[in-house]
């Protein structure tokens, strides 16, 4: 029996990022919270990457690898398949990069996020979601084009990019007990301990997904990678059917557990960002802190980091969870 070994990202490799991303990425303010403190007498920290470039941590694993390509690479441009942040921190990093970005995307998507990615200057190619295969798709305009396809969250680039997150939370705020870290295909989780490991071996990573969506829960207690079906909940940037073959193992020997929410408790938690700490999160956004609060951890007298992963929501839809 032959075992394949992927090469991982390390810690090394989130370093090197930080480095790629310094005055490029914003360094993301951490905010405080003392009606959440005294709420659950812990000391909570967020980490506010709604306000990053982009609006979401997605730039940073985007950037990284965007900034890694050959000289050819860059010539023939990127591809990527998104209908949500990826695709906007994938345009947005190619424009800084001064190179071509194609992004193929269903044709039912949100028009304001198809209207972002255009704005920063990618070209958008739909595809009817329920007759045609994105993956099919993608690899034939690559071929075609001899552009590079980069993954959401199964790249040893886009993880080590997205660790940088937890990094810098963790050179702001040391002595952290817990950080909460919410997960899709798990780029950013994976990121998170390969950076929680090397600055805070004591502090417990733990994972958070949407209850339909809890395919991460179901592979750590398997000891696999489970797949399900493609999951119904508001928060879509976590609706990835299962875990990237690279962030699992990472994940597996890192991750203390992950917990669950429901989308009423994502509706109630934005709705604390926004009347409490007067922040915009996408319900993605939310699932760390919502996770944090309803998760069944006790956090009494704990220092708690909480990543805010994301803020791009449609402003009807958001309105409309705010007044729920
Ligand atoms: C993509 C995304 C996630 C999930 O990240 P993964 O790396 O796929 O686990 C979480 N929150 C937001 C806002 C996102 O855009």
């Amino acid at each position: 029996m032959s075992v394949v070994t992927l090469p991982l990202p390390t810690f090394e490799d989130v370093a090197d990022a930080a480095e790629r991303l310094k005055n490029v990425a914003h360094t993301t303010p951490v905010l405080r919270c003392g009606t959440a403190d005294r709420q659950y007498r812990a000391q909570f920290f967020f980490k506010c990457e709604n306000l990053q470039r982009s609006g979401s941590f997605k730039f940073r694993g985007a950037f990284n690898t965007l900034a890694r390509f050959t000289p050819e690479q860059r010539k023939a441009g990127v591809l990527t398949f998104s209908a949500g942040n990826h695709a906007q921190a994938i345009a947005l990093s190619a424009r800084l990069l001064d190179m071509p970005a194609l992004i193929v995307m269903p044709e039912d998507a949100a028009a304001s996020k198809m209207a972002a990615t255009r704005e920063y200057g990618a070209q958008v190619v739909t595809y009817n979601p329920r007759t045609e295969d994105r993956q099919a798709i993608s690899r034939k305009l690559a071929l075609e084009r001899g552009m590079t396809l980069v993954p959401p969250s199964d790249h040893a680039d886009v993880i080590a990019g997205q660790g940088t997150v937890a990094k810098e939370l963790l050179e702001q705020v040391p002595n952290l007990d817990y950080l909460f870290v919410c997960l899709g295909g798990g780029g950013l989780l994976a990121g998170s301990v390969l950076a929680a490991q090397a600055l805070a071996p004591n502090c417990q990573v733990i994972g958070v997904e949407p209850e339909n969506a809890n395919d991460g829960q179901q592979s750590l207690r398997k000891g696999e990678i489970v797949e399900i079906p493609y999951p119904t909940t508001i928060a879509d940037g976590a609706q990835a059917p299962s875990l990237g073959k690279l962030n699992f193992p990472i994940i597996q020997q890192g991750v203390e557990e992950i917990v669950t929410v429901s989308d009423l408790q994502l509706m109630q938690t934005m709705r604390f960002f926004a009347e409490r700490m007067k922040i915009v999160v996408e319900p993605t956004g939310a699932l760390a802190f919502a996770g944090a609060c309803n998760g069944g951890i006790s956090l009494g007298g704990k220092r708690v980091g909480v990543i805010v992963s994301g803020g791009n929501v449609d402003l009807k839809r958001y309105a409309r969870f705010l007044a729920d």
